[in-house]
């Protein structure tokens, strides 16, 4: 294993089993978080479209994630073990950019809007 590069395995949620070699140790977040399922795209006239594959594009307006949390190490020999710790919803804040763009932040949980555009 070169330098800098590690192995991690994934355990629970359907990446069970899953084992990605040569990850870069610095991309080794606290969480990970995996897309899956279906997810809502906005179209430019304003419909709605559920797409039931593919990763959410510049458009998105919701998809669902596992999430997998890293565990403690028993070795440095061993891999990095990522646990399932369930699923989350991730919504699109409502609001508009200055120049009339859909904000592409995500929404606070159970907000329709993100941190910076929460109604004070
Ligand atoms: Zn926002």
């Amino acid at each position: 294993m070169p330098h800098g590069k590690t192995t991690i395995r994934f355990t629970g949620g359907s990446l069970a089993g899953h084992v990605e070699e040569n990850v870069n140790t610095r991309l080794l977040a606290p969480r990970i978080e995996n897309q899956t399922g279906m997810w809502i795209r906005e179209n430019d006239d304003g419909s709605a479209q559920i797409m039931s594959h593919g990763q959410p594009d510049s458009n998105w307006n919701y998809f669902k994630v596992e999430i997998y949390e890293k565990q403690e190490r028993l070795s440095d020999q061993e891999p990095f073990i990522y646990k399932y710790v369930g699923q989350e919803e991730v919504s699109r804040c409502e609001s508009k950019t200055k120049q009339g763009k859909r904000c592409k932040n995500r929404a606070v949980t159970d907000q329709d809007n993100c941190s910076q555009h929460m109604v004070k």
